[in-house]
């Protein structure tokens, strides 16, 4: 597939298959189901947009009652690594008390979570753990780890199932990587 970037066209291939995420979004429900309570709300919340894909499939296959909350970050400066981060969507406060999930679509730099992570147990969460689809190892500039991972992948960028380019391709059914 060729993809516009900018002004100039950089070829897209397939990374991981609509069948691969799904088999893979199955195990982490399993898990998620094993480690929560049954009887417990769980507040899953979905980090806007490029989780929320990832999410729609992932919330489907749990067991526990919950509640889903949105929030969402941006980052400020030139580039995604020298960026500060701050919340364009604040943490609800629906989160005092409770386990929250805090669904990302995936970890590149680690800043980004390592920025919401504290602010959700400032607001009382209970308990808060970390679902992310994908998750760039090599490109971590900060200690930084989540409790569900979907795959491990090089550092090249992807788009597609929520993940975009410029505000395109979240639509894809698939993850593919720019070559
Ligand atoms: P971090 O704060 O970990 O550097 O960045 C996380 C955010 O950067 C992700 O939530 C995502 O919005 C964006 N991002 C990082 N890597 C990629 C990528 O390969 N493709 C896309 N589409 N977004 C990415
Ligand atoms: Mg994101």
């Amino acid at each position: 597939m060729l993809v516009n970037v900018g002004n100039r066209t950089m070829t897209a291939k397939v990374l991981l298959t609509e069948q691969q995420i799904s088999e893979r979004t199955t195990e982490l429900a399993a898990q998620i189901n094993n480690d929560h309570p049954k009887g417990e709300t769980l507040v899953v919340l979905i980090v806007l947009h490029g989780a929320i894909l990832f999410a729609a499939d992932l919330v489907r296959k749990l067991n526990m009652p919950t509640q889903i909350e949105t929030t969402r970050l941006k980052s400020y400066a030139g580039t995604v690594s020298s960026g500060t981060v701050s919340l364009a969507i604040p943490v609800p406060d629906s989160v005092a008390g409770k386990n929250v999930l805090i669904i990302e679509d995936i970890i590149d730099s680690g800043r980004s979570l390592n920025f919401l992570v504290p602010k959700v147990k400032d607001a009382g969460a209970k308990l808060v753990r970390v679902a992310t689809l994908l998750d760039k190892p090599e490109a971590h500039e900060t200690e930084i780890t989540a409790d569900y991972v979907g795959f491990y992948i090089g550092k090249n960028f992807v788009i597609g199932y929520g993940l975009d380019l410029d505000g395109a391709y979240r639509n894809l059914p698939y993850i593919a990587e720019l070559v």
